[in-house]
């Protein structure tokens, strides 16, 4: 704990909804690394619209609806590896849950991107009029020839999107502050917000899909590296201790069922 009493934070971030986007069904191992191989989980699938003094800021693109949707796809991308295609029901769309707010795609000026994986960038193609913030280091694994099966490349590799390439931690705006999180992904990102109200609230991504791999140190199943993940879970855990946070987890299953969902917001 700080010592001083904490002065007010200037903060541009007025309100954070969180849009649930849908469900993995996923081996519990992807989330816990040698943990619960025989576990079948349902993982939902979030982003984050921010309402800031200097507009709305999108943080993660959501599902591709296609991938839930469309027997080919689902066929190329999910069954003939042996895995399940996401649940993507109506009232997870993105732009129904934008309609909701009275927020249309083109008001959104700014997407940030925690990683490339097709979860995180699945409605990218309607942002080609907005600034996309990602790691450089991401974003050239990820167009790159190594890139795993994580990636689909085809949500992501539309030459009329307009990149905007980061190195290591930067500040969006007063309040909004994204991580080096390395270790799940070659470049991945976390973000730290701070509100008027509910204060601060750190946003792990992937960097810890479940509660369990804060409480126990648990590596995500798959890394790039396993050091740099250890210690962006290690971080993420003493910034919330720090900063007196709420951690909004973006895979958890039992935490989305406690979180405040769109229309609903923190502020
Ligand atoms: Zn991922």
């Amino acid at each position: 704990m700080n010592s001083s009493v904490s002065a007010p934070v200037t903060t541009h971030v007025r309100r954070l909804f969180v849009l649930l986007c849908g469900f993995e069904i996923l081996p519990k191992t992807i989330s816990t690394r040698d943990r619960g191989r025989r576990f079948i989980l349902s993982e939902p699938v979030c982003a984050y619209l921010l309402d800031t003094v200097s507009g709305w800021v999108l943080l993660d693109a959501g599902l591709n609806p296609a991938n839930g949707r469309d027997a080919a796809r689902m066929q190329e991308r999910f069954w003939r590896h042996g895995m399940t295609a996401p649940v993507i029901r109506e009232m997870h769309l993105l732009e129904k849950q934008l309609a909701g707010l009275g927020v249309r795609f083109a008001e959104i000026g700014h997407v940030i991107l925690s990683h490339l994986h097709y979860d995180h960038c699945g409605y990218l193609r309607h942002f080609t009029h907005a600034r996309i913030s990602v790691q450089r280091r991401e974003h050239s694994h990820a167009f790159g020839a190594q890139a795993g099966m994580g990636y689909f490349r085809d949500e992501y590799d539309d030459p009329r999107l307009q990149w905007d390439l980061r190195d290591g931690d930067w500040q969006a705006m007063p309040g909004l502050r994204l991580l080096d999180t390395r270790g799940h992904t070659q470049g991945h990102q976390s973000a730290q917000i701070e509100l008027p109200g509910s204060g601060s609230l750190i946003l792990p991504f992937d960097a810890a899909d479940l509660q369990e791999n804060l409480d126990e140190e648990v590596l995500p199943g798959e890394c790039c590296d396993d050091d740099d993940a250890l210690r962006a879970i290690r971080r993420l855990k003493a910034l919330a201790r720090e900063s007196n946070a709420t951690t909004l987890l973006f895979h958890d299953p039992v935490a989305i069922q406690a979180m405040r969902l769109a229309p609903d917001s923190y502020r």
